[in-house]
């Protein structure tokens, strides 16, 4: 089956016990057993719970893996399948990697013995020369957050391959609607499901999806070992804004290429990052392996103050963080998620603070363009 009928007829499209739609909402923490010797197929929310599975099984399907876990946010999903790893083992990381998995590398793993080494992984040759014989691990986000950075996933995972390292990519970005990471040769596909794969900026989860069953039975031990598992409701929730998934992204990936062009003819916009564009570095690489650039759009503006201006000004766009709702979202990188890095850092990074980074939502193109030609232009 197609993608956009894999999103609506999934395995869990009619309840075997009353037909129902819709998954039901199974909202509850444990499970009556009928037998000392033998437990039913549930016993405690935490280790399995029929709505949580439904979702899981979705997404795993969606990324052409074998097994999907959900938990309580991207950052759980992420730092759980980082348990993966064990005191004096080496990790080789994108250096542009979202903020949030830079301060767990750096301020929580690397005090368990973890450590981190972080590399432009858009040269191929950075990522060899960073590999050791104690690196167990390849962390890669592809376009990356906020610089739309793009890293060549074939290419790197057949590295980590040859050194028999597991490779970890963060598909947030693209979804898998774009992007499919373990098709790719990646080990383990994460996402912060609270971006597009829910859609509708009301939910807060992750996912981790493998093809391989061990690797999957290893990710199942940690999920229920450590905890940090999606609840119930908001499990229902994500799946219901799944099946949307495919128009959503169609919309507006639509929309964003019409802004990211217009941006771009703009002479108070200094640069725009868009894998769409085919001045962006990346372009053919991105071409090659997602099948669209996606709704992510960073751009640079002339001055400081204009930045402001238009971060404030929008109306059209929610000034927030996160990303790929329903409703367009601007965002400052260097004042927010990157607002406790030193200046230094982030410079070094490439994050000015003359960036912006715009998602775009549903609404209509000729509407967002018109209102930045009124702030930018005016
Ligand atoms: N990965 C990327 C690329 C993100 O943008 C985010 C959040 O912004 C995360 C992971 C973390 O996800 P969450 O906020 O759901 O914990």
């Amino acid at each position: 089956m197609k993608f956009g009928t894999r999103l609506i007829h999934s395995s869990h499209e009619t309840d075997p016990a009353t037909k129902a739609v819709g998954v039901p909402i199974y909202q509850t923490s444990t499970y009556r057993q009928e037998s000392v010797d033998h437990f039913g197929r549930y016993d405690y929310s935490r280790s399995g719970n029929p709505t949580r599975e439904a979702l899981e099984e979705a997404v795993a399907s969606l990324e052409n893996g074998a097994l999907g876990f959900a938990f309580a946010s991207g950052m759980a999903a992420i730092s759980t399948t980082l348990l993966l790893f064990s005191p004096g083992d080496h990790l080789v990381v994108c250096k542009d990697v979202y903020c949030g998995a830079y301060r767990i590398l750096t301020q929580l793993f690397s005090r368990l013995g973890i450590e981190s080494t972080f590399v432009d992984t858009t040269n191929l040759q950075a990522i060899r020369d960073a590999i050791l014989s104690r690196t167990r691990g390849l962390y890669l986000e592809t376009p990356s957050n906020p610089l739309m950075k793009i890293t060549d996933i074939a290419a790197a995972a057949s590295i980590a391959r040859e050194h028999g390292i597991i490779t970890m990519a963060d598909n947030t970005f693209m979804s898998p609607y774009l992007q499919r990471p373990l098709d790719l040769g990646c080990d383990i596909a994460l996402h912060s499901g609270s971006k597009f794969l829910n859609g509708h900026s009301d939910v807060i989860c992750g996912f981790a999806v493998v093809k391989d069953l061990e690797l999957g039975a290893r990710i199942r031990f940690l999920q229920n070992a450590f905890g940090a598992i999606l609840g119930p409701q908001d499990s229902w929730l994500a799946l219901r804004g799944i099946k949307t998934l495919k128009v959503r992204m169609e919309e507006s990936q639509r929309s964003a290429s019409a802004v990211a062009q217009w941006l771009s003819d703009q002479k108070n916009v200094t640069g725009v990052l868009y894998p769409g564009l085919h001045s962006h570095p990346g372009f053919d690489v991105h071409q090659r392996q997602a099948s669209g650039p996606g709704a992510v759009i960073s751009f640079t503006l002339s001055s400081v103050e204009l930045t402001k201006k238009v971060l404030e000004g929008m109306k059209l766009a929610a000034f927030a963080v996160s990303l790929g709702g329903v409703e367009s979202i601007i965002s400052y990188p260097a004042g927010m998620a990157y607002a406790s890095m030193s200046p230094a850092e982030r410079e070094s990074r490439g994050i000015s603070d003359k960036l912006v980074r715009l998602s775009v939502g549903l609404e209509d193109a000729g509407d967002l363009i018109g209102e930045l030609d009124r702030i930018i232009n005016e």
